[in-house]
């Protein structure tokens, strides 16, 4: 494996001629276009923690860490790519699969030729993710699917959802495949969002979609503790890189602005009110990007710690970045609230990143939770 100083180059360098310079033009049109997909595919970054022998390049958490931070501090609609198609739905198959499943599924999804999204909330479902409307019923040797799917992240593109639904045998978790859904799956764009403009967000609606029995992903009832668990802490890993890359952008656009705007004949960097501002940035950047590294460390060590300490670097990271990115449209003045700077979509995005994979009130519950219960969890 190449060293991580040199990923971090290779996906910097990525980031900064692919992805950042087209990034406010995908929010304006509310969607990340196929030849940027493709670029990430051709990259190798859509199965970057694949195995080898699945077509992936069997990077550890710490080289996804480094990628979701690159490709998060340019753009968080390409960046919510990874977060579904990579860490959700294909690192999840990749632990819980069956080897048929692993064989027949992952060499697609780590080349990209097929994209992956994950279908858990639904219209009266989320923080409550364990009830959901969604049913199954068995079929003779087939299962069927009968639900709404909202807010379906990449869901527009997709080839393959990663389903979760309730039924006679507790809640399960389904691969289905769309092209073999025929009308049984309705795909409707939901545009308007407030940040992630561009990451092609659907909403779904099954009317008994055919599902084989090879497709149910994990144990039968564990559909929850199994897979939906695994997919959002792999999500809320990402999500947390990926908050470092909108503070460190945040960071970046303030210094520039403070360094060249001038006003009662200083350049705004030698006001203090202004470095308190850039102080509190610099501050967030880091010690998100510190927790994130400690979860790193503790993913690729099998800790037992690592959720909870995952869980903490989302906490953190998604508030962090909102600060990052709220004092940076307050350094460029109404610059910030114009779209000619991309500090307004780094605002928008920010403010996203609180409430998906696990909101901040869920995950400042569960924390809290592990706090009292079992300190150690937390202090070492
Ligand atoms: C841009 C975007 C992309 C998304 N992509 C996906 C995706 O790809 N797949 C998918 O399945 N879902 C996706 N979601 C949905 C996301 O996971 C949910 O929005 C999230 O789980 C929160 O659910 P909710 O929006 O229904 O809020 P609710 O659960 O209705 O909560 C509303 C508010 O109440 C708070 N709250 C809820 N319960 C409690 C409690 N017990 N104590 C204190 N406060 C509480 C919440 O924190 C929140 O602030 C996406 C959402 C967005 C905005």
């Amino acid at each position: 494996m190449a060293s991580y100083d040199a990923l971090r180059a290779e996906f910097e360098a990525f980031a900064a001629e692919q992805i950042a310079p087209f990034a406010d033009e995908w929010d304006r049109n509310g969607a990340v276009p196929e030849s940027a997909i493709r670029a990430m595919a051709e990259a190798g970054f859509l199965g970057l923690s694949i195995p080898e022998e699945f077509g992936g390049r069997g990077l550890d958490q710490r080289g996804v860490m480094l990628l979701n931070m690159a490709v998060g501090e340019a753009c968080s609609s390409m960046r919510s790519l990874l977060t579904v198609h990579l860490a959700l739905v294909s690192e999840t198959i990749a632990r819980w699969g069956t080897p048929e499943q692993k064989t027949r599924l992952l060499p697609d999804l780590a080349s990209g030729r097929k994209i992956a999204a994950f279908a858990l909330s639904e219209p009266l479902t989320g923080s409550d993710a364990k009830n959901v409307h969604t049913r199954y019923v068995r079929d003779g040797d087939r299962y069927r699917l009968t639900g709404r799917k909202k807010w379906t992240t990449f869901g527009q593109r997709a080839d393959l959802f990663l389903v979760v639904a309730d039924g006679e045998e507790g809640v399960c978790a389904f691969l289905l495949d769309r092209s073999k859904a025929g009308k049984s799956l309705l795909l409707g764009p939901l545009d308007g969002m407030l940040g992630t403009r561009a990451s092609l967000v659907a909403e779904m609606e099954m009317s008994g979609c055919a599902v084989d029995e090879r497709d149910v992903l994990g144990r039968r009832g564990l559909g929850f503790l199994q897979i939906v668990n695994t997919a959002l802490d792999n999500g809320r890993f990402s999500v947390a890189a990926g908050c470092v890359g909108i503070a460190r952008a945040a960071l970046r656009a303030a210094a520039q602005h403070a360094n060249t705007r001038e006003q009662f004949g200083s350049k705004l960097r030698d006001f203090q009110l202004i470095r308190r501002r850039a102080a509190a940035i610099a501050l967030d950047a880091r010690t998100a990007a510190l927790l994130c590294e400690d979860a790193a460390a503790l993913r690729d060590g099998g800790s037992p710690k690592a959720i909870m300490r995952t869980a903490m670097a989302k906490y953190h990271a998604s508030a962090a970045a909102n600060r990052a990115a709220d004092h940076a449209v307050q350094i460029h003045g109404a610059l910030g609230c114009h779209e000619s700077s991309p500090v307004q979509r780094y605002f928008r995005d920010a403010r996203v990143m609180e409430i998906i994979e696990g909101s901040t009130e869920m995950q400042e519950l569960l924390i809290g939770e592990q706090a009292i219960k079992n300190p150690d969890l937390i202090i070492d």
